[in-house]
C-alpha cells in the first residue's frame, strides 16, 4: 500500500502546496544504497508543454477528495520504486506508511530523492 505523500519539488508540473498531483510516480534507484541514489523520474519541469503532457497523469479524484479535505494529506500517487535495497520496497511497490520527496529547486530528476529510503 502507498501512503501520503509530501513532495518539496516546486519547480515540478505535479507540485502541489507540498504535495503531489500525479496519478502515479516512479522513483528509480535500481542499484542505490543510499538516500541520494533515488530519483522521482516522473518530475517535469514546469512549463506549458509539460504542463498539457501531464494531463494523462492527473489524480482527479485526489484533488477532489483534498479540496474537501480540512486536514490531513487526501491526495497522493500510487507509487513505482526500482529501489530493491529498501526496507519499504514490496516486489516495486512502497510499502511505507508515508513517503517524503525532497527536490527544493531541482529544474531535473536527478536533483529530487526520496527522503524515506531506508536500507
Ligand atoms: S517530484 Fe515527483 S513526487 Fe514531487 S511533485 Fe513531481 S512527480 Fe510528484
Ligand atoms: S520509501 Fe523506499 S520503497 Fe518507498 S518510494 Fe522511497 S525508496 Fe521506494
Amino acid at each position: 500500500m502507498n501512503g501520503p505523500l509530501t513532495c518539496s519539488a516546486n519547480n515540478c508540473v505535479h507540485y502541489a502546496n507540498n504535495l503531489c498531483s500525479a496519478n502515479k510516480i516512479h522513483i528509480s534507484g535500481l542499484n542505490a544504497s543510499i538516500t541520494p541514489d533515488t530519483h522521482c523520474s516522473t518530475f517535469q519541469e514546469k512549463n506549458l508543454e509539460n504542463s498539457l503532457n501531464s494531463l494523462s497523469n492527473i489524480n482527479i479524484n485526489g484533488e477532489i477528495k483534498q479540496f474537501f479535505s480540512n486536514s490531513g494529506i487526501a491526495m497522493y500517487p500510487e507509487i513505482e520504486c526500482d529501489a530493491k535495497a529498501c526496507k519499504f520496497n514490496n516486489s516495486g511497490t512502497c510499502s511505507s506508511n508515508s513517503i517524503n520527496i525532497i527536490g527544493n529547486d531541482a529544474m531535473n530528476s536527478n536533483s529530487t530523492y526520496c527522503n524515506t529510503f531506508c536500507k
